[in-house]
């Protein structure tokens, strides 16, 4: 099956029915699973046998739709957990301990930012942010002998920037760790971070992935690539007898195609209990379905009113990698020669003030802490996320005050683009 197409991966991976059985994957709507022995429970509970117990640590409805995201994209084996911030959280801390150090790349997701710098600083790991736009000399050298893992965004939300992921792939693997990509903002149908060297990806399944803002969830997916005997010290979690599992070695039963996720699961998912609901994973499945149908219309919307935002008078400037002017463009043509996204930023020239009443005429994009769904929405971060942060505050940080975050639905970009016009026209009078 190597050779199918991105498309027919989304529409029939990760599950193929029996004679009878039914055509669109069950919900299994129970927390537990019956068994006629306690020996043959026992196995299950040793990892000597693949089954379910409980829902709190895997359910089938789940692993459908996690092995269609890992066939997505290009991986050995995949989990769903109950938001995007559970997975970020769960795959570092799979092989992250007090003691530890991590090196991530600054332009990601608040919410990742304070997960690194504040929660797991908390709970004893470190780490030190680079620029995305970082040399090799200047990746090498915020490597300490307790790095983990090197982390960044395939396309950062919502800095638009683009990871450079081979230069990140060969900085890692220098120093014997993993390069780690969320790889929410391209999804698998734009690019796949494993085939430029990554070794686990995540997702926030919340936003394209389901994409019509109906679930919150996320997907940790791993390559299957990287040795981690090879680097047995650094790695004690995989690589040494886990004793909350009768001193099973993760590494050594499940080699470098099952470690990562198996102990992820039996070990971190029991203790942690972050899954996804099962009708969650049937509702991912759902927008999985159609996912490579709809990145194309949201590229073609956000290539559209990149442009059309890039020739307004009110306008200072537009991020957005699909267009040819962008900082980011070269490196977008190479990882993802169909575009990106359909997530759009841009600056208006008359700061806070400007950017509240641009924002108070839209008629169809509408004002959410959202993006990546199939209605248009917009957010001004001085206005809402960021305002507690003053004007210098917030330039300081690269979050100017009359920035605007659009991000393009499915809608026609005709009249998302009038829209737009309307409301430009209403603040220059
Ligand atoms: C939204 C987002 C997250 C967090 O995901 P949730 O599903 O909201 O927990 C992580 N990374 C990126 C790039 C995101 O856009």
């Amino acid at each position: 099956m190597q050779d199918r197409r991105m498309g027919t991966k989304a529409v029939q991976g990760g599950y193929t029915p029996g004679n009878g059985e039914p055509r669109q994957i069950p919900i299994i709507q129970s927390t537990t699973f019956k068994y006629d022995t306690s020996e043959d429970m026992g196995r299950l509970f040793d990892l000597e046998a693949s089954g379910y117990f409980y829902t709190r640590l895997q359910n089938p409805t789940n692993d459908y739709v996690a092995a269609k995201i890992a066939e997505m994209e290009g991986g050995a084996a995949a989990m769903l957990t109950s938001s995007g911030q559970a997975a970020n959280f769960m795959a570092m801390f799979n092989i992250c301990e007090a003691g530890d150090h991590i090196v991530a790349s600054s332009s990601i997701y608040g919410g990742t930012f304070n997960l690194i710098s504040v929660t797991l600083k908390k709970m004893g790991i470190a780490s030190t942010f680079v620029s995305p736009d970082a040399t090799e000399e200047e990746l090498s050298a915020a490597f300490r002998p307790n790095t983990k893992l090197l982390f960044g965004e395939t396309i950062a939300n919502p800095a638009l920037t683009v990871l450079d992921i081979e230069k990140f792939a060969k900085a890692a693997h220098a120093h014997g760790v993993p390069l780690m990509v969320d790889n929410t903002f391209p999804t698998p149908i734009n690019c796949n971070p494993i085939k430029w060297g990554a070794d686990i990806v995540t997702h926030s399944t919340t936003k394209y992935m389901d994409g019509h803002g109906a679930c919150v969830g996320g997907a940790i997916v791993d390559a299957g690539n990287f040795d981690w005997m090879a680097y047995a010290d650094k790695f004690p979690g995989l690589c040494t007898p886990d004793e909350s599992y009768h001193g099973i070695t993760y590494a050594e039963k499940f080699g470098q195609q099952g470690a990562f996720i198996t102990k992820c699961t039996a070990q971190l998912m029991r203790d942690l209990g972050c899954i996804q609901a099962p009708q969650h994973a049937f509702i991912l499945n759902l927008g999985l379905e159609s996912l490579h149908v709809r990145m194309p219309r949201h590229v073609e919307n956000g290539q559209a009113v990149a442009e059309f935002l890039a020739q307004q008078e009110q306008v200072a400037h537009v991020n957005y990698p699909g267009l040819a002017g962008d900082k980011y463009h070269a490196l977008s043509e190479k990882y993802m020669p169909n575009g990106g996204c359909g997530v759009v930023s841009f600056e208006l020239k008359g700061g806070r003030a400007a950017a509240e009443l641009f924002m108070k005429h839209l008629k169809l994009a509408s004002i959410e802490t959202h993006v990546a769904d199939a209605r248009t929405c917009c957010l001004n971060p001085a206005t809402s996320t960021h305002r507690q942060m003053t004007d210098e505050q917030l330039a300081e940080a690269g979050i100017p005050a009359g920035l605007v975050r659009i991000s393009c639905g499915l809608e026609d970009k005709q009249d998302l683009i009038a829209d737009l016009a309307q409301a430009l026209a209403a603040i220059s009078k």
